[in-house]
């Protein structure tokens, strides 16, 4: 196998016309900014470089985004951010969902999401009523066992009315990085969950969740959209290889690999989703 080319930050600028740039593992992990994050962000800001940071978070608005990394000394406009909860209301937008009662598994800012796309966002309790979609954004904001188990009756009784809701997973990340080692369970694997009790309770039905978030095209395509780019003048940077690199390859847009969650030195060998480059460092 031939490895991807080895870079510098410094030269992707000098190729590309725009960047686009991964939060957790390259910006930012779970206690605060990445070496070099500050850095570029400030260079990135100083030579007017189009870019965007996309990420599949679906917990925070672009606002409260901006504002936790104002937390630590870096100022940004809440545009910047590119995260797949934003991709919420257009889809809402696009799917007929004006008006849908909708279950939002996540915090208030996902909540916030769906009712700016025009949907009716239900409170999770016992006994629901019919719903016309569920927008799985995130393992926090509600009891998450409880709230799962009254999602998973509330989808059932409406498939039984023969009302199909619209199943709809902006984050298909299956795991975070808590800090320390430890791993925490986020919205993907909450949408396994359910479509696995769905598909013991409705066999053959088929009822699976709409992926929104990388490794889909719509982040980059929306943020090449942004930034009034050609999707193909555009570089990632990303530390996995399943949702960053596949994302941005299959959407149309360099790759480039940030020495982490894939490191190339163990994927190589196997690996079937091959970056443009190698980053050593940001
Ligand atoms: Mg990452």
């Amino acid at each position: 196998m031939t490895d991807p080319q080895a870079t510098t930050v410094a030269a992707l600028l000098d190729r590309h016309a725009g960047m686009l740039l991964d939060v957790y593992g390259v910006l930012f992990d779970a206690r605060g900014p990445l070496p070099g994050a500050a850095e570029l962000l400030a260079m990135l800001e100083r030579r007017g470089t189009p870019y965007r940071i996309v990420t599949n978070d679906a917990s925070r608005s672009q606002a409260t985004y901006a504002a936790r990394f104002a937390r630590h000394a870096i100022t940004l406009a809440p545009e910047r951010f590119c995260t797949s909860g934003s991709l919420l209301p257009g889809y809402f937008a696009a799917h007929g969902l004006v008006g849908a009662r909708t279950l939002v598994l996540g915090t208030e800012d996902s909540i916030a999401f769906v009712r700016e796309g025009g949907g009716e966002p239900i409170a999770l309790a016992n006994d629901l009523p019919q719903i016309d979609a569920i927008a799985v954004c995130d393992d926090s904001g509600f009891d998450f066992l409880r709230g799962i188990e009254q999602a998973l009756g509330a989808i059932v009784r409406s498939v039984e009315a023969g009302h199909v809701p619209a199943l709809i997973l902006p984050n298909p990340d299956l795991v975070y990085p808590k800090g320390g080692g430890e791993l925490g369970f986020t919205a993907g694997s909450i949408a396994l969950l359910l479509e696995a009790a769905l598909a013991r309770r409705f066999p053959g039905a088929e009822l699976r969740f709409t992926h929104l978030g990388k490794p889909e095209p719509h982040l980059f395509r929306a943020a090449a959209a942004q930034l009034d780019l050609p999707i193909d003048q555009l570089v990632m940077i990303g530390d996995t290889l399943e949702t960053d690199i596949a994302g941005a390859r299959a959407a149309g847009c360099a790759a480039a690999l940030l020495a982490g969650v894939s490191s190339w030195h163990h994927a190589r060998e196997t690996a079937t989703i091959i970056p443009d480059y190698l980053l050593a460092s940001l």
